[in-house]
């Protein structure tokens, strides 16, 4: 069975099931398995007509052993992506030549963190329901976050969910696909204050003991394991229909917080034959700029038009530190306390595994090249996330034959004024939100203080 350890490498060992409902190790580290589990040539090849809950199933498997067996699993996955609304949950479009897009924008929110946070929220409702306990997630967000684990958990029997976001400071899309959630267990709070505020808030209502008992808090955000694992699932169905395992394929994946191509790091790592990862930044580019010169340094936020990347620090960046330094728990320690000081540190050596990656970046005006140039040449209108990915892989194109998929990572109507301003075109947002604009809202305005944000929790819901 596999277990897991934390980067740190002070939290014992620990099963699934622990790493699920903790989220963040005890002592400041990310869990990560153990060893790997593998799958060869042959496995691969006959996992390629199964649909996608059946890959997710037979993939998730050796990493959910003890705590889901793989017939549950598959049950969960069902469950999880019957709310996407295209028959092949990721489809994989040509554009041209050895270059594909893999759409991940079909689940409910219309991002991609629609595929981690639907299956997290099953399995959660799952290991609370046999426990026969409640649990209370509470968050911030900016916007896309939220809006999929509002939806991901809204009428889950064992979790409520409160999250905050910064009152007129998210787009009204991102908005209402919260707030329109019609669901006893959501409780949306806009507060009058910044992100950073939220932020803030949230880290209080954690420090605050009676409190985080009383409601029995939790968090799911990036670094959650389950989450990572989930979105190894596309890596392998995307390369499955191009070749794979008999044929290497390459990504490019737009990031932020590295979890997405992480997950792709961790496909390569179970059999799949990766050509390359490449890590695209927009001006946010501490990532491009570590696989460039090795050195892992903190900037300024700067605002883009591709904000779910507008992040400097990557959380799960820590999992590939360990990687590159070779499995050492201590040194990965040390670098990342040195960082918490100083904001810096620079790695001399990498690992083998250092060689899949390569890191590039688009400003906001290649971006809006790449958005209408895109148009023009394939008829497909992307979003500002998924154009720094198309703009960053004309640079880094593999050997010929081999092909090079973009990830999708959101719907152009989540960002309609970017898209308007590159193309002239305002994308027409799916079916299934004709009338967003137009449902009731549900949401309570508070001021920037802690005792008014747990008193609306507790009215909310009492104790867990
Ligand atoms: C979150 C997000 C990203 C960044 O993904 P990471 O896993 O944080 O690297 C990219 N695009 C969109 C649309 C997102 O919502």
């Amino acid at each position: 069975m596999i277990t897991y350890i934390s980067t740190r490498g002070q939290a014992g060992r620990r099963s699934f099931e622990d790493v699920l409902l903790a989220g963040l190790a005890e002592d400041g580290g990310l869990f990560v398995p153990e060893i790997w589990p593998t799958f060869g040539a042959d496995e691969l090849r006959a996992m390629r007509g199964l649909d996608y809950p059946s890959l997710a199933a037979r993939l998730l498997a050796p990493f959910t052993e003890g705590c889901f067996g793989h017939d549950e699993l598959l049950g969960l996955a069902r469950k999880a992506y019957a709310s996407f609304d295209h028959a092949a949950t990721a489809p994989l479009r040509h554009l041209a030549g050895d270059d594909w897009l893999l759409e991940l924008f079909h689940g409910p929110t219309l991002a991609f963190k629609d595929f981690a946070m639907q299956l997290l929220a099953v399995m959660f409702d799952e290991v609370l329901s046999r426990r026969g306990q409640q649990l209370t997630i509470v968050g911030a967000t900016s916007g896309d976050t939220g809006a999929a684990a509002v939806h991901a958990f809204a009428g889950k029997r064992q979790i409520r969910i409160a999250m905050l976001h910064p009152e007129g400071r998210i787009s009204p899309v991102q908005r209402r696909q919260m707030t329109t959630v019609r669901a006893d267990n959501v409780l949306n709070i806009a507060l009058r204050g910044t992100f950073d505020d939220c932020q803030d808030l949230v880290k209080a209502m954690f420090n605050d003991a009676a409190f985080r008992q009383r409601m029995r808090l939790s968090a799911v955000n990036s670094i959650n394991w389950a989450r990572v694992v989930a979105q190894v699932v596309y890596y392998v169905w995307a390369a499955l229909r191009l070749g794979a395992p008999d044929r290497p394929v390459a990504f490019t994946v737009p990031t932020g917080n590295f979890g997405n191509v992480y997950a792709g790091r961790v496909a390569a790592a179970i059999g799949l034959p990766v050509a390359k990862l490449v890590v695209a930044t927009n001006e946010n580019d501490i990532l491009a700029r570590f696989f460039q010169h090795r050195r892992y340094e903190r900037g300024t936020v700067v605002p883009t038009t591709s904000p779910s990347m507008d992040i400097q620090v990557a959380s799960n960046f820590e999992r590939l530190l360990l990687e590159l330094e070779g499995g050492d728990t201590a040194r990965t320690r040390a670098r990342m306390q040195a960082f918490a000081q100083s904001g810096a540190f620079a790695l001399e050596t990498l690992g083998e595994v250092a060689h899949l990656f390569a890191g590039g970046t688009a400003d906001q005006g290649t971006v809006a090249e790449t958005i209408a140039a895109t148009l023009h040449a394939t008829g497909e209108l992307v979003d500002p996330h998924t154009a720094v990915a198309l703009a960053v892989a004309v640079r880094h194109r593999p050997l010929p034959g081999v092909p090079m998929v973009s990830l999708a990572t959101a719907h152009p109507a989540k960002f309609p004024d970017a898209v308007r301003a590159a193309t002239g075109i305002v994308p027409d947002l799916p079916a299934r939100y004709a009338d967003l604009m137009t449902r009731p809202e549900r949401c309570v305005s508070l001021d920037n203080d802690l005792h008014a944000v747990e008193t609306a929790v507790c009215q909310q819901f009492g104790a867990a």
